[in-house]
């Protein structure tokens, strides 16, 4: 039976616990598990037995498994929003068990699937809970409350004082995510946390979770059912068979050439070749420039300017740099102004994108390019069929010579 913290470690009232949240410079810390077991009463076979596993400190690892696998459960017992029956779990040395709940989940980061806002809060609100909980004085916090929203990319003016039901699915999940960060807790838990958004939003949120990392190094748990998902923000994917037994426990890139069993082969999938293009990232391949121009720009020059790149299609932008529609040399023939000709630009991708969603995204274009954006949404270049298929044929041939490492994508 887990020990009770309430008779050795009862914490006093009005005592301060702000120290119980790593300062800021600290980046996340190990946490261990030790032949965890949950049993749910009435039932037969635990839900989860004896799981062990190591999470280095500043590392996101990703659980992946099936549904009913135990992820949650698994999870959840971490932060002990479910009790362990046997086991030892430590985070930086700790064990939980000993920990008093309340403050224990303090310095925990959890965020969930349809971010599990308080509706009758405001989002400035949702985001203070923690730091208000632990003592912060108001300026702190509402000083914090922006500086995590600008983080997650919400414009704090806009946003501070709307409710969670005036929000879209994705900006919702990013306030679950500036909340889960408000208290600068060294772990963060998140459980399909993009599970609920449309599958772009759902790329560009991975996309600010894998810039927001590079940055914070907490040590991450996050868990999904989507392999594709946990091959591009895993440091290390754990994947999960019935009861949590871990089948393999390693970097994306060897669970995708080298699965460990039938089971884990079957979860990759016939694609394995194709697969590997998840494991790098658009910021790491050569990218092609075409001409671009914004909307105000005059026909003739512009027709000038694809002429000179040699192509027959050129990119027209908003003033900031937004790509808006490409142009075909064909269809400025008729035209008197770049603001009434072209074809909308469809899916683009970022610089964290994987090589994969480049593929997705390059093949609902007419012209087969992907557009490549920045930080702010400014065109910074094209992705091209022939860049991935040259990446490809590298990795292929740096495997047929039998060289290992430093393809992983970090
Ligand atoms: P996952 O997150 O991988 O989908 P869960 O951890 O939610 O899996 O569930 C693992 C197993 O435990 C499932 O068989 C589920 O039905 C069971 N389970 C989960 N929560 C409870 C509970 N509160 N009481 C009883 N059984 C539960
Ligand atoms: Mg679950």
């Amino acid at each position: 039976m887990p020990s009770s913290s309430s008779s050795v470690e009862s914490p006093h009232p009005g005592e301060s616990v702000t120290e119980t949240v790593a300062p800021a410079d600290v980046s996340g810390v190990e946490i261990v598990l030790d032949q965890v077991t949950k049993r749910y009463p009435g039932q037969e076979d635990p839900a989860v037995n004896r799981v062990s596993m190591t999470i280095p400190a500043g590392e996101t690892v990703v659980l992946v498994g099936p549904s009913g696998c135990g992820k949650t459960t698994t999870m959840r017992m971490i932060n002990r929003l479910i009790e362990p029956s046997s086991g030892t779990i430590t985070i930086d040395g700790r064990d939980v068990l000993r920990e008093n709940p309340d403050r224990l989940r303090r310095t925990i980061g959890y965020s969930i699937q349809q971010a599990g806002l308080f509706p009758h809060l405001t989002v400035a609100k949702n985001v203070a809970t923690v730091p208000g909980l632990i003592g912060w004085d108001r300026k702190r916090i509402a000083d914090r409350v922006d500086e995590m929203l600008d983080l997650v990319g919400l414009d704090p003016g806009t946003f501070r004082n709307r409710y969670p039901r005036q929000l879209s699915g994705g900006q919702q999940q990013r306030v679950g995510v500036a909340r889960a960060l408000a208290a600068d807790p060294p772990v963060l838990l998140m459980d399909e946390p993009f599970g609920a958004v449309d599958p772009i939003t759902r790329g560009l949120l991975q996309d600010e979770l894998l810039r927001l990392q590079a940055e914070l190094r907490k040590t991450i748990v996050f868990v999904t059912h989507d392999f594709n998902e946990a091959v591009k923000l895993g440091d290390r994917i754990a994947v999960l068979g019935n009861q949590s037994r871990i089948l393999q426990y390693d970097t994306p890139a060897a669970v995708l050439t080298d699965p460990a069993d039938d089971t884990v082969a079957g979860f990759v999938g016939g694609d394995a070749g194709l697969k590997r293009l998840t494991l790098t990232r658009v910021r790491d391949v050569p990218r092609e420039e075409c001409a671009v121009a914004p909307e105000s720009t005059a026909v003739e020059a512009f027709r000038q300017a694809i002429v000179d790149s040699g192509r027959e299609w050129g990119l027209v932008q908003d003033e900031q740099g937004r790509p808006l529609r490409w142009v075909w040399l064909t269809q400025l023939a008729h035209a008197d102004s770049l603001r009434t000709v072209g074809t909308p630009v469809g899916g683009m991708v970022s610089l964290e994108s994987t090589l994969q969603e480049a593929l997705e995204s390059l093949l609902a274009e007419s012209n087969a390019h992907a557009v490549v954006t920045g930080r702010r949404g400014e065109y910074v270049g094209l992705i091209t069929i022939d860049t991935l298929v040259t990446h490809l044929s590298d990795k292929r041939d740096t495997h047929a010579r039998g060289e290992t490492g430093g393809d992983d994508g970090r």
